[in-house]
């Protein structure tokens, strides 16, 4: 099983660590913070409280012998820069940092973080589409131009199949899955109907997904 340890518990590392200890997974929950690592102690395997940006405490801990780190300080960008290259000099195979801006992600990257995330900036880009869109419940950024988006099919789309809806050629987008209720439809062909209520999630060129988010 993999090892996890979770550097920085504010609320998206508490977060973070909560929710792969919920999933049945190892954390080690790291906080400088003696009062933070109380408040975390039932929810992970272990909680320790050290100072991340100190080699020898964190060697100490047997980093090593963790497959994933997610380094989730955001406030103190000094902090959270040293905390990753620890991270990767003392070997843990998969680091996650969280950056506050692209200079702090560029940073990240650059000392070995293997994936930086965003997650104020991604959660805001969910939130604007949905808000723009009612017909978009949710929105994934997979590369600068393209994402995942959850759509409520159009009313024009009810009772077409996937032939007659023809979106890869009008609109350019693919359909990955069709969800109805509490069914998912993982590999939708062509002669599948789309039902009223129906959720796609689809997958396409940001001009693209945005022509459909103007229609709804
Ligand atoms: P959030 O916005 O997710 O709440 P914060 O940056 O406010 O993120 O919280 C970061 C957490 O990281 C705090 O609980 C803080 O005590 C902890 N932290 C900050 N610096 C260090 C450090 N050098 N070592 C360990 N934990 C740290």
């Amino acid at each position: 099983m993999k090892q996890f340890v979770v550097i920085g518990c504010g609320r998206f590392g508490a977060s973070v660590a909560r929710t792969l200890y919920g999933l049945g997974l190892d954390v080690l929950a790291i906080d400088r913070n003696e009062d933070v690592i109380q408040g975390m102690a039932e929810f992970v395997t272990h909680a320790v409280q050290a100072d991340a940006t100190e080699e020898a405490s964190i060697k100490a801990l047997g980093m090593r012998n963790f497959d994933v780190a997610v380094i989730t300080i955001g406030s103190n960008i000094q902090a959270s820069i040293m905390a990753t290259l620890i991270a990767k000099e003392l070997g843990v195979k998969y680091v996650v940092a969280k950056a506050q801006n692209e200079q702090h992600a560029k940073v990240l990257y650059k000392i070995g973080a293997d994936r930086v995330v965003f997650p104020e900036r991604d959660m805001g880009v969910r939130v604007a589409h949905n808000l723009v869109s009612s017909n978009i419940l949710d929105f994934i950024e997979l590369a600068p131009d393209y994402s995942i988006v959850e759509v409520s099919a159009l009313e024009e789309w009810e009772g077409k199949n996937l032939t007659e809806l023809n979106v890869r050629a009008r609109y350019g987008i693919n359909i990955m899955a069709i969800k109805h209720g509490t069914e998912i439809n993982i590999s939708p062909t062509a002669t599948d109907i789309v039902r009223k209520e129906d959720v796609l999630v689809v997958i396409g060129h940001n001009d693209d997904i945005q022509k459909i988010e103007q229609k709804a």
